[in-house]
């Protein structure tokens, strides 16, 4: 009889204790499954579906798992906090995204050049997260996310920061892989969306051509009647559009009626940390509710603040700021985690207390997921999966996620990136001890080698490799784990001989004479001896002569003496066939 199979719907990532729950099975038996393939995980640890899914399988309870239609790509880890009815409006939150090299930076620029509320201050030395500008008298805050061409981590941690994104597309070269992966993003986000038409002032420009190629996204032009996506042609480079393209943001923010309570406590999300000379962890958060001002006591994961500066992301001070403002915080005890949430407390007991309390959760392991990839790992030891050690640095800590994420990702069933320590900030003298003992290539994103460190890594030999663009950086690390996957062998048949005549035979070699029935002889080659098709072995061939003469190669029709070598005693007899090839082997690449 056919077992009735039951169908449970998880989310992408679930506790093991929730799983054993939802299973209505003891959570030891849950954990003792787990750790029968090699994954070990207490109650309250993390598993990704993929693992979960293998370990219900092989617990035959009739169940089976699918993933629930709350989308976890989306932004389900934080929901967007409910306005009260009187809450007062904010400036929308965009994010610009779009297929490399299309003009994202460009349009950033162009908008920031042009409108940023202050130049002066501060003169620009680190990356802006993101920035505020006035169009008329309205703001905007735009997030420059970091490295932006990777949208890992804004993706997990970000999403719901965003209110409107805006998807850059070159009108000369159209959609490209990364925007359909932009406008998905988008609407997984749930977020509008407006398309700018960048690079209109080229030759090649044809924003017709880009009306239907959105509409086979299912993004109608809002030109044609039904659709309702606006598309503004822009040029970063003569700036054309681009006071249009904030009014359109301007009205569909209208559209929207973004509110947020501007007295209750102050909260948001960390988008950025940093350390800077002479002051220490620098925060870069949004706002998100509340008004937050200096002085104000914050936690942020397991670090908190007494806010000492509270700064626009380009050094002007604040007295406070709203939400929708982007702000850089100096006064923090230690470096709080890109995308970790902030939130204004009362006093610094308070503070202190709260951000013990998430160091503790952390430690049991809340965030010690145990991704599909470390199952793989698992499964595979007796495979021996090849791994690529890597040590990563970057300039802060969004690009440092980004980076990790990205070459996680490559991992397969037969190579893996190992991750053997990260962190943000110059190589130091730590990370090539390290580099040296764990056999790894340091990875710096966005930093820069201090001469001292270049020195020292030279002297040591460490293989350090420094990248500003992530797609680079992923491209590098992947040719190194191409290189560790085993080579693909490949033969290629050349010809055959018939057995004429046996000259002379030894347990390790041979000399004898034939015809060539098909293809072409070469020396040296490797060869089978067949007998009624059964292979006695494989043998060496060592040489061949037409006549008396040595020769290289002898052809189809032609007679020939040929030697072999061979490990193992073979009594060769007239009527044998010897097949001739060579084999190759293929560095196989990801
Ligand atoms: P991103 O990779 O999307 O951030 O693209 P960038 O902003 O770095 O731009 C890629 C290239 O396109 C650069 O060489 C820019 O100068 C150029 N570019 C960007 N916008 C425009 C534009 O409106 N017109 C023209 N002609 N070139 C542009």
């Amino acid at each position: 009889m056919a077992e009735d199979i039951t169908t449970i719907e998880i989310e992408d990532m679930i506790t093991v204790g929730t799983l054993a729950e939802r299973l209505s099975i003891p959570v030891s038996r849950l954990i003792g499954e787990l750790m029968k393939n090699g994954v070990m995980a207490t109650v309250n640890e993390r598993i990704d579906f993929d693992t979960a899914e293998i370990i219900v399988e092989e617990l035959q309870l009739g169940v089976q798992l699918s993933k629930s239609t709350v989308d976890a790509s989306a932004p389900a880890v934080r929901v967007k906090a409910e306005a009260s009815a009187g809450a007062p409006s904010r400036p929308p939150v965009v994010a610009v995204m779009g297929h490399v090299d299309h003009g994202k930076t460009s349009l950033l620029d162009a908008i920031r050049g042009a409108h940023v509320v202050d130049r002066e201050a501060g003169g620009i030395t680190q990356h802006i997260s993101a920035y505020q500008v006035e169009h008329g008298d309205r703001k905007i805050t735009f997030l420059d996310t970091p490295g932006h061409e990777a949208f890992a981590a804004i993706r997990e941690h970000g999403a719901l920061l965003t209110d409107i994104v805006i998807i850059v597309v070159a009108a000369d070269d159209g959609i490209k892989p990364q925007t359909i992966e932009a406008i998905r993003f988008a609407r997984k986000a749930g977020v509008k969306i407006i398309v700018a038409a960048n690079k209109m002032d080229k030759d090649g420009a044809d924003i017709n051509r880009l009306y239907s190629e959105l509409a086979e996204q299912d993004l109608m032009w809002d030109g044609w009647k039904g659709g309702d996506t606006p598309v503004l042609p822009v040029s970063a480079k003569t700036k054309q559009g681009i006071p249009e393209l904030l009014d359109m943001v301007i009205l569909v923010t209208d559209v929207e009626e973004l509110k947020a309570d501007t007295d209750v406590p102050a909260r948001g999300l960390i988008i950025e940390a940093h350390v800077e000379q002479g002051r220490g962890p620098v925060a870069h958060a949004l706002v998100e509710a509340g008004t937050l001002k200096p002085g104000d006591f914050v936690v942020a994961g397991s670090s908190y603040a007494k806010i000492r500066n509270l700064e626009t992301t380009d050094g002007k001070p604040l007295k406070q700021a709203l939400p929708s403002t982007p702000v850089a915080i100096t006064g923090f005890k230690t470096l709080p985690e890109f995308g970790d949430e902030f939130q204004a407390v009362p006093n610094e007991k308070a503070a202190r207390n709260q951000s013990t309390t998430s160091a503790n959760e952390k430690n049991v392991g809340s965030r010690n997921n145990i991704g599909s990839s470390e199952l793989i790992r698992l499964i595979n030891r007796n495979n021996e999966v090849q791994e690529l050690n890597v040590i990563v640095k970057a300039d802060v800590q969004g690009s440092l996620t980004s980076v990790i994420d990205s070459i996680k990702a490559l991992d397969t069933t037969e190579v893996a990136v190992r991750v053997v320590s990260s962190s943000v900030g110059a190589i130091n003298e730590n990370d090539l001890h390290l580099a040296q003992s764990a056999g790894a290539i340091i990875y710096g994103f966005n930093i820069e080698l201090p001469s001292s460190a270049r020195q020292q890594a030279a002297r040591d030999k460490v293989d350090i490799r420094l990248y500003k663009v992530i797609y680079e950086l992923i491209d590098d690390v992947k040719t190194g784990l191409s290189g560790l996957l085993r080579p693909e062998i490949v033969e290629h048949d050349l010809g055959r001989l018939v057995v004429r005549g046996i000259f002379n035979t030894t347990k390790t070699a041979v000399i004898c004479g034939g015809e060539v029935t098909k293809g072409k002889l070469t020396a040296p080659a490797l060869a089978r001896v067949t007998r009624d098709k059964e292979v006695l072995g494989e043998v060496e061939i060592t040489g061949l002569k037409r006549g008396p003469q040595e020769a290289k190669e002898v052809f189809e029709g032609e007679m020939c003496g040929l030697s072999f070598t061979t490990t193992k005693r073979i009594d060769l007899l007239e009527g044998d066939h010897i097949e001739v090839f060579t084999r190759e082997a293929i560095q196989r690449t990801l």
